[in-house]
């Protein structure tokens, strides 16, 4: 039973391969159906859930006379077709849920967003408010616009850099296999699946080797990466088989399926990592004593009250670094707000942002998720 490694899940993401919902001829409604009678039941049960869906392509290239696999399809006619299947997605999605009482909303991305910081944190928060509206967010890659520079390429990675954006606990990757196997079961009799994955080594790499299905972009190895990715950031990361109808149940219900990828020891290490070395900071905050202490001591995120002067010029997104009175650094983080907003909010009560800006990022100048104590020391 894994019903304890689960037990902490509340946030997660499913991504929902092209192999699972489509065949040859199209989008396969009645496994649609079937997955949003799945996520009604995890909604219910008190889940917040976020889909990542693939095949627009496969929704859309029979209408221009496409067979065969999405990677051999020229980059001209694969966009062509997902402009057309993409709503065709959407739709059977829309219809699926309507039957539960549940709303969709499309949200299309590319690399670039998430690349860019203030792209992403904007991501985020719209991300965050379908969540507290109760609506099922469907995610896809911007399909149309991409050019190869900006691709995620596949659907695999970009549903772990959705869990990261919205902090899920767990990545569950519905595909067209069981999980994975210690050599390719279609030519090894012998293969055996394997159930749990502590740490993604080069050995159970080499398993992943082969080639995936005719529908989707991605095969084992793309899953495993995106296993390595979301496992890093400390989510939780299981690959089932999604045509097995109410396997998502199965999954949550505590049975032993598919493989499953715990989370890395130190899962905040990757982030922290980022903002204490990579990100240079623009900026200085000095927080009265109130804040110092509330940040430090008391693991808060710092909000505007706290913040007595600034220093600097930084936009939206930048790393600034947080200071006592003495304007000895002793956080450093990434700001919701730049600093001609930051010089007119500095003071004031989270209430007032909204009066003074006419708009608000959130209450939080730095999330608590987005700051390191004592980077220097870490
Ligand atoms: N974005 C592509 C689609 O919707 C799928 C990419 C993938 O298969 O990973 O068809």
């Amino acid at each position: 039973m894994r019903t304890i490694l689960l037990a902490h899940v509340k946030r997660v993401v499913i991504k929902i391969g092209s192999g699972v919902i489509s065949d040859k001829d199209g989008l396969e409604l009645e496994r649609i159906a079937t997955l949003c009678e799945d996520v009604h039941t995890l909604r219910q049960r008190g889940y917040e859930v976020i889909l990542v869906s693939s095949a627009a392509v496969a929704a859309g290239k029979a209408d221009l006379g496409i067979v065969g696999k999405p990677h051999t399809i020229p980059l001209p006619l694969k966009q062509a077709a997902a402009a057309i299947g993409q709503s065709r997605l959407m739709r059977a999605y829309k219809d699926a849920l309507r039957q539960h009482g549940l709303k969709a909303a499309q949200i299309l991305l590319t690399r670039d967003d998430l690349a860019n910081r203030r792209r992403y944190l904007n991501a985020r928060n719209t991300l965050m408010t379908l969540l507290e509206y109760g609506i099922v967010p469907i995610i896809n890659e911007n399909d149309t616009v991409v050019i190869d520079e900006i691709r995620f390429g596949d659907n695999d990675n970009l549903s772990a850099m959705t869990t990261n954006l919205v902090e899920a606990q767990l990545l569950v990757i519905l595909s067209d296999v069981d999980g994975l196997y210690s050599s390719d079961p279609r030519h090894n009799p012998d293969a055996k699946l394997i159930s749990e994955v502590e740490r993604i080594t080069p050995e159970i790499e080499a398993m992943a080797g082969h080639e995936g299905t005719s529908l989707g972009t991605g095969g084992m190895t793309t899953k495993l990466k995106a296993a390595k990715r979301a496992t890093l950031y400390g989510a939780g990361t299981a690959i089932i088989n999604g045509r097995t109808p109410h396997n998502l149940l199965y999954l949550f219900d505590g049975h032993e399926l598919g493989t499953y990828f715990l989370p890395a020891r130190d899962p905040m290490a990757a982030r922290k990592h980022w903002i204490a070395f990579t990100k240079k900071p623009k900026g200085k905050l000095i927080l009265d004593d109130g804040a110092h202490k509330a940040v430090s001591e008391r693991g808060k995120s710092l909000l505007p009250s706290g913040i007595c002067q600034l220093d600097g010029s930084f936009e939206r997104g930048d790393a600034v670094r947080l200071c006592d009175l003495n304007g000895d650094e002793f956080a450093k983080g990434v700001t919701n707000y730049n600093s001609t907003e930051l010089d007119r909010i500095m003071g004031k009560k989270t209430k007032e942002i909204e009066l003074i800006l006419g708009y608000q990022y959130g209450d939080e100048v730095v999330h608590r998720d987005n700051m390191v104590i004592n980077p220097n020391k870490e």
